[in-house]
């Protein structure tokens, strides 16, 4: 586990009040799904038929205000779900300890359940955000361009250019993050995966 973060997420989240934080992310989210919505519906996408789901792709996440209000969903789930989602992220965890590095790594992520997500409105960006191609603007720089899942790309070939410019939302996010990190004196580095958040 690369996680250095200490004192753990439980006891961050005992300590704080990040009741403002939480609605503040969810306008984020919201404003995510709208800008998401006119690129996917430019394009005629959506995730109907896929056999390459990305909650198989192992995604790393880096704010702890994503990581604290993921826990916060953990605890709307009934205490049989939530025993099976940490039977399954210790699961996860283990298969990742013992994964040959040269192969990607595919395990389905301990929140999906039967291919839904069952902690749907409390899941991290990445998931809101990947599928559809996107652009990073940096100050002086050439945009960041990411080319969207293979769905999107079969779908896409014949339609105008027309990705997601994800900046504003990592702007609003970092800045929310920056306030809460100062709030709760942690400046550690993140990186977790969604086992490891529950774990944690
Ligand atoms: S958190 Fe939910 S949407 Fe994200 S990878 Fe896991 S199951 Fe999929
Ligand atoms: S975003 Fe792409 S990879 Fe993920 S479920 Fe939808 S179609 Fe599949």
């Amino acid at each position: 586990m690369e996680n250095n973060l200490f004192p753990n997420l439980n006891m961050i989240q005992t300590d704080l009040n990040t009741e403002l934080y939480f609605e503040n992310l969810k306008s984020v989210f919201d404003s995510m799904a709208k800008g998401y919505d006119i690129i996917a519906g430019h394009y005629g996408f959506d995730c109907k038929g896929c056999t390459d789901s990305c909650c198989l792709t192992l995604f790393y996440h880096h704010t702890l205000l994503e990581c604290l209000y993921l826990k916060e969903g953990l605890k709307t789930l009934d205490q049989d779900l939530l025993k099976e989602v940490k039977i399954k992220s210790e699961s996860q965890i283990m298969a990742l300890k013992n994964h040959n590095s040269k192969e990607p790594f595919r395990k389905m992520c301990p929140l999906n359940f039967d291919g839904l997500c069952v902690l749907y409105e409390y899941r991290p960006m990445i998931c809101r955000l990947h599928g559809v191609c996107h652009e990073l603007r940096k100050p002086g720089q050439e945009p960041l361009r990411g080319p969207g899942c293979e769905q999107f790309t079969e779908l896409s070939n014949e339609k105008k250019y027309l990705p997601l410019d994800r900046t504003p939302f990592y702007i609003e996010l970092a800045n929310l993050e920056r306030g809460l990190r100062e709030e709760a004196a942690i400046n550690q580095r993140i990186k977790m995966t969604i086992a490891e958040i529950i774990l944690d």
